[in-house]
């Protein structure tokens, strides 16, 4: 899908790599040192206009001032969870929502970016999906949302810190869907002379685009993979996930099987757990042999997400007992397996929870569950 023109009006600033920016610093008759320095305020010390920038001289700024959106990003509202999310709401040009999630966990923290305002995708268990496509970000809205949210809690990037950032492309939107874009972002945020987040801290979450996997396989600087599985029977996914009408499960496993990893690397397969409907033994059973002729590779990890209820999506999360049985039943032969702790769940933050709401509200959620106030 095409940027709506109002959003290229100008050189997007924050959308370029160091390099990129040197050459284009260099139209305006500038040293390659000065494009290093302002390349470096933006991406290091976090400064929002070119005034800021005080190494440069007094005519430089005002000559440039003209040229840069620094701020491609409105902050809405942030909102905190118990558990020290924090959930960040924007508008990008056009007016539409856009969220950005911090996860922090220790000395480590997660940033959970979005791609997209909305989501084409259409899942059946996701929030977002009830907003559907807006537009695609442009690499500078993604790379700014990382700038934004490091400089609000207080972080300086930098080799050191930033090995402490991962960041996951699980927010809103299918990524594979603003393939060029997202890809350039990644490429802005390994920049040694920014925040230097390099692919290897990255995971690109995607609900199974089969040709962008194969692409995404070909790159040579590339994020891991995570795949949202959900279902391992075509009958099932097609229900849940529409994507599964073109891409289907098949097709899936074969893009999957020819993806080349690195060694010791997974392809990680999320699989997010709905009472009554994906969650039995013959479910898992099922996954199990999807997941065979990956696991006789030693190629698949398997992420658990409970169900995160959200106002009018028509879903129960699985009881915990259940969710136990199906992660020792995928254990019991020998796949990694693991339970994602919901995080944020309060502030409506975690998987599946982001439609750009403007607060947690009161709303009851489906039949029997508690109420998320
Ligand atoms: N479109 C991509 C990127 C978004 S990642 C993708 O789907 O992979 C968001 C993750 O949250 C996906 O794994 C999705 O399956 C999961 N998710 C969606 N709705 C959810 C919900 N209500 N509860 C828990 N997880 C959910």
């Amino acid at each position: 899908m095409p940027i709506a023109p109002e959003t290229v009006s100008r050189v997007e600033w924050l959308g370029l790599t160091s390099q990129q920016f040197g050459a284009y610093i260099a139209g305006f008759g500038l040293p390659a040192y000065r494009g290093r320095q302002i390349f470096q305020a933006l991406h290091r010390r976090f400064v929002t206009s070119v005034e800021a920038i005080h190494e440069l001289p007094q005519g430089v700024r005002t000559a440039l001032a003209a040229e840069a959106d620094l701020e491609p990003l409105r902050p809405v509202q942030v909102f905190e969870a118990a558990d020290g999310t924090r959930r960040y709401l924007f508008t990008v040009r056009g007016g539409h929502a856009v969220e950005t999630v911090w996860i922090p966990d220790g000395r480590r923290v997660t940033l959970c970016l979005s791609s997209q305002a909305g989501c084409p995708m259409g899942c059946a268990f996701c929030a977002t999906a009830t907003l559907g496509l807006q537009r695609n970000l442009t690499a500078g809205e993604i790379v700014a949302q990382v700038l934004y949210v490091l400089r609000d809690t207080g972080r300086r990037p930098g080799p050191a810190q930033s090995a402490n950032v991962n960041v996951v492309l699980m927010g809103m939107g299918e990524p594979l869907l603003n393939y060029s874009h997202v890809m350039q972002a990644l490429r802005v945020m390994a920049d040694p002379f920014g925040l230097h987040i390099v692919p290897r801290r990255v995971t690109l979450s995607t609900v199974g685009i089969v040709p962008k996997i194969i692409a995404l396989g070909r790159e040579t600087d590339r994020p891991h993979l995570a795949v949202s599985l959900t279902a391992a029977t075509d009958a099932l996914r097609n229900r849940l996930m529409p994507v599964n009408l073109t891409y289907p499960l098949a097709a899936l496993q074969q893009a999957c099987l020819a993806f080349p990893r690195h060694s010791g690397e997974y392809i990680t397969f999320e699989y997010v757990l709905l009472d009554g409907i994906n969650d039995s033994e013959a479910d898992a059973r099922a996954l199990l042999r999807w997941l065979s002729p990956l696991r006789a590779r030693n190629a698949a990890k398997i992420n658990l997400i409970p169900y995160n209820p959200a106002p009018g999506i028509p879903f129960r999360p699985s009881p915990p007992e259940r969710i136990a049985h199906f992660q020792a039943v995928l254990r019991a032969k020998g796949v990694p397996t693991y339970l994602r702790r919901p995080r944020g769940r309060d502030i409506f933050a975690a998987c599946g929870m982001l439609a750009a709401t403007a607060g947690p509200t009161t709303t009851c959620c489906p039949t029997g569950q508690p109420k998320l106030t």
